[in-house]
């Protein structure tokens, strides 16, 4: 019998490229013998199958919150003038101090893009990410003259947020300093793994900490949460690095200006079009407010040549 119960709620919602925003609760038994193991007593003692037991939400008090992830979504197409949309938080309203802290996947609209919005209503908590996404959440926070409090973490590293104790474990995906999160619960294992591919040689930083993942396997998880664009195509996605070499192919037979277009946050490709540029001894120009941000942004921290 387990004295706790985590709650799993993606505020959100879960399919497609959209607002993504999860939220992990914690909650802990208040009485010493919930109602449904009086029941079961005499029959069996305390040995109760809590899996065929219906629990009494009353008898738990909610300890702790951990939230994983808050960006913004894209409008459908009878949303006429919608920008873009953003998790409704109301759910956790009045549970704010109860949130220990945020943590943040990797650097994409939809995984950070929404926290100015919500990062007051929801009691200013501590942010946790890697150093890129950091960055790129303090400019967006910047626009909102406010200061968030983050905090960059380190790999392999157990960090303790009330009864959730995690670790960031290094992923590749299109964007650098990806994550990972193994959340240990006193329930289980909670392996959140959003937007990734395993790319053996990326353009930039690590490949993906296998040693970290299979341990994860080893010690058991109980819930494992995968994203990953075109996960039930069977094979291996190219490598990001197959695209600096097509830079290089295309660059040497254009004549004139060469037009290259991308996500802002997508530095590593950035990086492989500059390097290539640098290569064929062409000048440079970044057109576009967030493209100009984000490629200053990266070359202070040392992303970007
Ligand atoms: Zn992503």
């Amino acid at each position: 019998m387990n004295n706790y119960i985590v709650r799993f709620i993606p505020l959100g919602g879960i399919v497609g490229v959209t607002k993504n925003m999860y939220v992990y609760e914690l909650y802990k038994l208040k009485v010493k013998t919930p109602s449904f193991a009086k029941a079961s007593e005499g029959r069996e003692k305390l040995k109760v199958n809590v899996k065929n037991t219906r629990i009494n939400p009353e008898e738990y008090k909610l300890q702790d919150i951990l939230i994983v992830d808050c960006g913004i979504g894209f409008p459908e197409a009878r949303e006429m003038g919608v920008d873009f949309v953003i998790p409704d938080i109301d759910y956790l309203k009045d549970k704010t101090d109860k949130i220990r802290a945020i943590l943040l996947s990797h650097g994409h609209e939809d995984h950070i893009t929404a926290l100015p919005y919500h990062y007051d209503a929801l009691g200013k908590p501590p942010l946790y990410t890697s150093k890129l996404t950091g960055a790129f959440i303090q400019n967006k926070f910047k626009e909102f003259n406010k200061t968030p409090n983050v905090q960059i973490v380190e790999y392999g590293k157990q960090y303790q947020f009330g009864g959730f104790r995690t670790q960031f474990i290094n992923i590749t995906h299109s964007i650098p300093d990806a994550m990972h999160i193994l959340i240990n619960t006193p329930v289980g294992n909670f392996y959140h793994g959003p937007d990734y591919k395993f790319d053996l040689t990326p353009p930039y930083g690590k490949g993906p900490d296998f040693y970290a993942i299979t341990k994860a396997g080893h010690d058991g998880v109980l819930c494992l949460l995968s994203d990953s664009l075109g996960a039930e195509r069977e094979g291996l996605t190219l490598s990001e690095a197959i695209v600096g070499k097509t830079f290089e192919d295309e660059m040497r037979t254009c004549k004139g200006k060469f037009i290259m277009t991308t996500f802002s946050s997508n530095i590593s490709r950035i990086n492989q079009c500059v390097e290539a540029a640098i290569k064929f001894n062409r000048k440079i120009v970044f057109l576009g407010r967030s493209m100009k941000e984000n490629t200053d942004l990266a070359k202070d921290i040392g992303y970007l040549r």
